[in-house]
């Protein structure tokens, strides 16, 4: 019955958390009477059951995985009733809209799928035929996580943003190289060079869910999505807001995992600077991944504090994994907990950065790895077991 009613409704939340904890109780032993003991927790028994829990789905997930359903069947097939009946009460829809149109009048389903549309959209990727629909730099159409514009290492004109993909080959029918070389990083030119470029007798572009290999959707593809998502998002800020240590650091961090320090890259997409660039080592994009882990001044440092020695795969892992991993490692390097020292000398790496780019100070790669060892000496951070 829910299930039923979650295929077209957006559940208030304290409906899913309801049926959640019904599932909870008939899990350990049913009955209201006493208090039950929960021997696993209940996000640990939602987890799939290759991660060890038993697969049981949480409502307010499983909700949303259905209603991606309907945003899937919205831009994919035109020919289902109920889809020409929505575009006729509340006009066409495209996947190529960043969000659906008359949400604010709209029926309760309706403003339900605006609010998952572009959760969705972004799961979608563009098989591109005759390539006059997909655009270039806007729609993903290399199997990429994000559509290229946000690989770009320079602002792309803002004419050719909303170029089809058309229009980058040549009349002789090969890519035009010379129109995007110079914005693209050399792995995605590399990626191009292997995709056959769009031709006019290939057909009509079109969309694919790239979250199952068929390029089908299925509900248990998005829900796996949305789970992956959502358990790294809420490990995360409990890590962090009890990550041990003073509270600069903590916000630090919160804002690193956010996204939010206001790195050249942020800037540069916020209008702010002209170029991504990064001013210590001239990297093309000064991303948080690239602060933190993989500018010179970063590497040098992890270097020096013997990170190859206890994390193996340190400059490999996705960041969010990778920021995960480290703020839960066991490991004592030198007396110091290894989530101590990966947080402070992240923030000193941050820090140092900030005096040498805004400040104009310069800062001196081995006094920043002796500055480290010193806070972490001075501070009461060296053995706390908490
Ligand atoms: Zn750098």
């Amino acid at each position: 019955m829910a299930v039923y009613t979650m295929q077209t409704t957006k559940l208030p939340a304290s409906i899913c958390d309801d049926i959640d904890k019904t599932c909870r109780k008939f899990l350990w032993g049913g009955a209201d009477r006493g208090k039950k003991v929960n021997l696993v927790s209940w996000n640990e028994i939602c987890q799939p059951k290759g991660c060890g829990g038993l697969g049981l789905k949480k409502m307010r997930l499983m909700n949303e995985a259905l209603l991606m359903k309907l945003v899937w069947r919205l831009v994919s097939s035109t020919n289902e009733l109920w889809v020409q009946l929505l575009k006729a009460k509340y006009g066409d829809v495209s996947p190529q809209m960043s969000e659906l149109p008359n949400t604010r009048k709209g029926s309760h389903l309706w403003r339900s799928l605006g609010k998952i549309w572009s959760n969705t959209l972004q799961n979608i990727g563009w098989a591109v035929g005759n390539g006059t629909v997909s655009r270039f730099w806007l729609d993903n159409w290399l199997n990429l996580e994000k559509p290229l514009g946000e690989y770009a290492t320079r602002r792309v004109p803002p004419n050719n943003e909303l170029e089809p993909v058309a229009a980058y080959v040549t009349p002789e029918g090969n890519w035009e190289w010379s129109k995007f070389q110079e914005y693209l990083p050399a792995e995605i030119l590399l990626k191009i060079a292997s995709t056959h470029p769009p031709c006019h007798n290939l057909g009509d572009d079109g969309v694919y869910w790239r979250k199952s290999p068929s390029g089908h959707f299925s509900v248990s593809s998005a829900y796996r999505e949305i789970m992956q998502h959502t358990t790294i998002k809420n490990k995360a800020w409990k890590l962090i807001w009890s990550w041990h240590g003073p509270e600069k650091i903590r916000t630090f961090l919160w804002l690193a995992f956010r996204n939010a320090l206001l790195t050249n890259s942020t800037r540069y997409k916020r209008r702010l600077v002209v170029e991504p660039c990064c001013e210590l080592c001239n990297a093309k994009e000064e991303t948080t991944n690239h602060v933190l882990r993989e500018c010179d001044r970063a590497l040098m440092v992890w270097y020096k504090l013997k990170v190859m020695d206890v994390v193996p795969n340190f400059f490999e892992e996705p960041f969010e994994e990778w920021f995960l991993a480290n703020l839960t490692s066991k490991v004592v390097l030198e007396e110091v907990r290894w989530p101590i020292l990966f947080a402070t000398a992240s923030w000193a790496l941050w820090k140092s950065r900030n005096k040498e780019v805004i400040a104009n100070e310069k800062c001196d790669d081995f006094n920043l790895v002796s500055s480290i060892r010193l806070k972490l000496e001075r501070s009461n951070l060296r053995m706390t077991n908490s």
